[in-house]
């Protein structure tokens, strides 16, 4: 029954109850009334007799007025001081009360063949009679009650008839509103505005459900993930509107190939999440075919034909993990696998390497992390062997675990990468290297920062914007930016990184090979890179003094280099001995614990202070 109807007959049966009630209360009060009240209406009647007659009157005079005052119902009659009746000549009926009745009270109630008395004596001053009125009424019915009072009653009861259907509608109609607007901020709480489908916590919670439900079974889940590529162009060249217009299209084409109880959700951003039931490893292959197949047609936005890609990463229940949130992280770090691997799909793999499970921990630990700034840049100072004066310094990461202490940066640059965070914490280095580059700059230090980037990197579109409104930002010329690649990272996807260095390299930033000896590219290879510096791995650096090979790799490289027109640098400069030689073989900047471990901006600041008061500014580091 609706709640409309419920509360309508509920509010008319509780309105006619408390009319039927109060008709109630009135009739047992009205029948008290009378009972109460008739005796001494009587006794007055009497009384009024009593002062018409002459004082101390006969029997016969009084006998002689009585019959002229009765009425249908009151009875009068004359009784002596014994109770006894004298009948008058000429009266009706005669008095049906008792006298033992007459001579114990004054007034009194009898019921005499269904006839109801009510009585009241009154004795005659200065005589021995008695005046005794018999008031017969017929007994008072609710029948008769109604008689009188019915109207009323009915125009009452209507009225609150009335009253309670007009309130009870009004307040199911507060309810509807109210009922309504709870659901619809329930859909809006679950749901993203923008493509309708469910929002993250609806999936997460969708996904631990269906694990509930499955209590430990047999069965298998598939929690994939699709991040759309050339988004942020498409928003950036076409609009807002493009971008969200191919939300809505993909939103649309994703929800076309499911079936309940299979749901995709807006995860966030270009990213959508999709749980599918009973999906194993050997279903991945058409799961990929099927899900990014729905990004293949071209989507017709504003009478454009826009064609983009997807790339999947796929989280299986209970292999990889067994709660919502660890299944929506781990199909987010397969992406960053696929891409890793230059492939448009790839399920979770497991990290491998022992203290794995301590990593995972540290995931969420590094997301707040970078939140919450517990990490910070130190800058290891770059010395120019031509000039002898440091020219930069490299930005390295730092992190304090608030419960594990330090952390080394190969460790949790690691995990940044595989989850996706290295975007967000490249971004906050060059964030924070470029204000210290802007800041030192203002001081009269035209330093050079370096940064180092990731693979990852390499695939972020966002990057390369992001480098030139820092640089316009802080007013800096683009060539005091170095970032820093390895090698191996550029080999991942050479294409890839061909194009994205490009992108910087017409910005104006300077790019660096790190790591240069330990990958597998030629200096060759790097010919058709725009490539202005190569950083000879400290490996060889380190050793040179003890290895005649690793002193002839890097004499070597550096000739190499700069006969290709490339800077050199040396990192790995652990002691004077090292540094004398590099000189020797003509190398153009060093970087080591001997120059310089990598210090606190504020002590890197005071390097630089130092060395402006001194003349020979590496001998006032060392
Ligand atoms: P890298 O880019 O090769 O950085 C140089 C590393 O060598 C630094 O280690 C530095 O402290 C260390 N080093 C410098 N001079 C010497 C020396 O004379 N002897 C020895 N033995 N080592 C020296 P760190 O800071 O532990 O960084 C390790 C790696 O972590 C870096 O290697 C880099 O690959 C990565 N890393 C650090 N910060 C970042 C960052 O902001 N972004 C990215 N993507 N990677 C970073
Ligand atoms: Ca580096
Ligand atoms: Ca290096």
């Amino acid at each position: 029954m609706q709640q409309r109807t419920k509360l309508l007959i509920g509010s008319l049966a509780s309105s006619l109850g408390t009319i039927a009630l109060f008709t109630g209360i009135a009739f047992t009060s009205a029948l008290d009334f009378t009972r109460h009240q008739i005796p001494g209406l009587l006794h007055e009647h009497n009384q009024h007799l009593i002062e018409m007659l002459p004082e101390t009157p006969s029997l016969e005079q009084i006998q002689a007025m009585l019959p002229h005052h009765e009425t249908r119902s009151d009875n009068l009659s004359v009784i002596d001081a014994e109770g006894r009746l004298l009948t008058t000549p000429g009266q009706r009926s005669s008095v049906p009360i008792d006298t033992e009745s007459l001579l114990a009270a004054s007034s009194g109630f009898a019921t005499i063949d269904d006839e109801e008395y009510i009585w009241a004596s009154t004795p005659v001053p200065g005589t021995p009679y008695t005046i005794v009125n018999t008031h017969r009424r017929s007994q008072t019915t609710l029948h008769d009650f109604m008689k009188h009072i019915g109207v009323p009653i009915a125009f009452a009861a209507l009225i609150s008839i009335w009253l309670t259907t007009w309130g009870a509608m009004v307040i199911a109609s507060l309810f509807r509103r109210l009922n309504e607007q709870h659901a619809q901020l329930e859909h809006q709480a679950r749901h993203d505005p923008l493509t309708g489908l469910p929002n993250r916590d609806a999936l997460s919670q969708t996904i631990d459900e269906t694990i509930a439900r499955q209590d430990g079974g047999p069965q298998t889940l598939a929690v994939c993930m699709i991040d759309l590529q050339q988004f942020k162009e498409i928003n950036d060249s076409l609009g807002h509107h493009c971008g969200d217009e191919l939300l809505r299209q993909v939103a649309k084409r994703l929800n076309a190939v499911l079936q309940a109880p299979d749901q995709a959700a807006r995860f966030y951003g270009n990213k959508f999440a999709i749980m599918l039931n009973d999906a194993g490893e050997a279903a991945i292959d058409d799961i990929a075919e099927t899900l990014l197949g729905t990004l293949e047609n071209a989507f017709e936005i504003d009478g454009r034909c826009l064609y983009i890609r997807g790339t999947l990463g796929v989280a299986l229940y209970p292999q990889h993990a067994t709660t919502a949130p660890a299944l929506l992280q781990k199909a987010e770090a397969a992406i960053f696998q696929a891409r890793q691997n230059a492939h448009y799909a790839a399920i979770f793999q497991a990290l491998d390497n022992k203290g794995a499970a301590e990593r995972l921990g540290l995931i969420n630990d590094l997301r707040n992390a970078l939140r919450d700034g517990q990490l910070e840049l130190h800058y290891q100072p770059r010395l120019d062997l031509r000039s002898q004066q440091i020219i930069g310094a490299e930005a390295l990461a730092r992190w304090t675990h608030p419960q594990h202490g330090f952390i080394p940066p190969d460790q949790f640059i690691e995990i940044a990468e595989r989850t996706g965070l290295i975007k967000e914490l490249t971004r906050w280095v060059l964030e924070t290297a470029l204000q210290q580059c802007a800041h030192c700059h203002a001081n009269g230090w035209p330093v050079n920062i370096s940064a180092n980037l990731s693979a990852i990197n390499l695939h972020d579109e966002e990057l390369v914007p992001l480098i030139a409104s820092l640089l316009d930002r802080h007013q800096l010329p683009a060539h005091n930016l170095v970032v820093e690649i390895t090698e191996t990272a550029m080999m991942a996807d050479p294409a890839r990184a061909r194009a994205q260095l490009r992108k910087l390299d017409t910005l104006g930033v300077c790019i660096s090979i790190d790591d240069f000896g330990t990958g597998y590219s030629s200096l060759g290879h790097l010919r058709q890179l725009p490539v202005d510096e190569i950083k000879i791995d400290k490996s060889f650096v380190m050793d040179m003094i003890a290895s005649e090979d690793d002193a002839s790799i890097v004499r070597a490289t550096i000739g190499l280099a700069h006969d290709l027109g490339l800077e050199v640098v040396a990192e790995g400069v652990e002691n004077e001995a090292i540094l004398k030689q590099l000189n020797g073989m003509g190398c153009d900047i060093a970087q080591g614990y001997h120059i310089a471990r990598p210090l606190p901006a504020a002590e890197f600041i005071t390097v630089l202070e130092r060395i402006d008061s001194k003349d020979k500014p590496a001998a006032a580091l060392r």
